[in-house]
């Protein structure tokens, strides 16, 4: 297979992984070097998550819930997530989302809701990146590319207990560890979507490799044949 980095060719980019395996900041560093679009498709998740939360409603009530995000305006605008044009990129990123969003996620109709959400924005998209969980596997099983970015779960508790540092999230690094290991067991187990590497994907183990070099790799193995 080979690619060539014609803009406007309507391309597609997929990049799954498990939980702090630096999917989201390797994507937007791409999309920006690429000029595409980015989608965070983990932040739809994530903002369903705290809606259900703040709104106190049950996750399990789908009419009550699908008629609340079918009115319910998911935007991004620089990188950020706005839901009826308020951001709310700080609240998604808490670790008390992070701790139940599986759950939800895990929810047939909720996957269902966030995947009409996604195809809106693919529709009038003409070159963009996705990442994820199911994006080569379910949501963009034609893409051109498909990355599976992975590394250990230490080094990508480290990376999150460092982000959340810088945060003022108090959580010791053991708790993280912890969380990150039960997330991707309830992401790789559920009946639907299930965290997985699409069978065509390239893996990239990023353990022993800087942001810059994960972007440089996937930007090499869009220049060259693979
Ligand atoms: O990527 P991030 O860690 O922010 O994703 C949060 C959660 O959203 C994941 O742990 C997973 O449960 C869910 N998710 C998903 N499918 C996706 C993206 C995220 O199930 N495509």
């Amino acid at each position: 297979m080979s690619f060539s980095l014609i803009i406007g060719e309507d391309m597609k980019i997929a990049i799954d992984g498990p939980a702090g395996s630096g999917k989201s900041t390797i994507a937007k560093l791409l999309s920006k070097k690429l000029n595409f679009e980015y989608i965070d498709t983990g932040a739809l998740y994530r903002a369903i998550t705290y809606i259900i939360k703040t709104e106190n409603l049950d996750a399990e009530d789908e009419e009550n819930i699908s008629n609340i995000i079918k009115n319910t305006n998911f935007r991004f605008h620089n990188n950020k997530i706005y839901v009826n044009e308020i951001c709310i990129e700080s609240e998604i990123r808490k670790n008390s989302i992070s701790k139940n969003v599986s759950d939800v996620a895990a929810l047939p109709f909720i996957r269902n809701l966030v995947n009409s959400v996604i195809r809106k924005i693919v529709d009038i998209s003409e070159n963009i990146i996705l990442d994820g969980r199911d994006i080569g596997t379910v949501v963009l099983p034609d893409a051109e590319l498909k990355i599976f970015l992975d590394a250990t779960p230490g080094i990508r508790a480290k990376r999150r207990y460092l982000e959340l540092l810088d945060k003022n999230e108090s959580i010791s690094l053991k708790e993280i560890k912890e969380e990150i290991i039960q997330r991707d067991y309830i992401d790789s187990n559920r009946d639907v979507a299930p965290l997985r590497k699409a069978v065509d994907a390239i893996v990239i183990l990023t353990d022993d490799l800087n942001i810059q070099e994960v972007v440089d790799k996937i930007y090499n193995l869009l220049n060259n044949d693979l």
